[in-house]
């Protein structure tokens, strides 16, 4: 069986270090509207893929290595502690909440009482986001359901089909067809 012309080609250009998978882009001038073609390299990690952009990637990481571009440790994330405001924020709507939960199970208020005191806490979430807090008090804290939530991910039937942006040749670059 004979060799395969590509696979004979891609010797002598893995040989001197020459990409052998170059992606074909066609820049767009957006100014004049020209277009040229232009072959970059593939830029793999993959010794398999393309042994001479392998080759470059591993020079280059053992380089950064060396520089000193990684890490020695791993970066611990510590958060600000809640200021001033944000405690308050946070107080408060526990304390209407547990006034508003004790009402509700007495069954003592009417509707409207309780439909003011849910847009009081509401408000006061807001307030909380507003102050820069990170996520919400009941799931942090762990609200009284604990089950985790189930949401379909199929689209809704009901929902109208999302507008399709139109194809521009605006972009800068394109990935055009690929030797071979
Ligand atoms: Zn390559």
């Amino acid at each position: 069986m004979q060799p395969l012309a590509r696979e004979v080609a891609e010797l002598p250009a893995a040989d001197h270090g020459v990409c052998i998978r170059p992606v074909s882009l066609r820049r767009t001038d957006i100014t004049t509207g020209a277009t040229e073609i232009i072959d970059v390299p593939c830029e793999s990690t993959l010794e398999s893929r393309c042994p001479a952009c392998a080759q470059r990637k591993r020079s280059l990481r053992r380089t950064q290595c060396e520089e000193g571009w990684h890490l020695t440790s791993e970066p611990v994330v510590e958060p600000d502690p809640p200021s001033e405001a944000q405690r308050g924020w946070v107080e408060q709507r526990a304390v209407i909440t547990a006034e508003r939960d004790r009402l509700a199970s007495a069954g003592a208020t009417s509707a409207e009482d309780l439909a003011a005191l849910d847009a009081a806490i509401s408000d006061l979430d807001e307030e909380i986001s507003a102050s820069g807090l990170r996520g919400s008090v009941t799931r942090s804290a762990g609200s009284s359901s604990r089950s985790r939530r189930v949401r379909s991910t199929k689209r809704r039937q009901d929902a109208p089909d999302l507008p399709k942006r139109p194809i521009t040749r605006k972009t800068m670059a394109t990935r055009g067809t690929m030797p071979g």
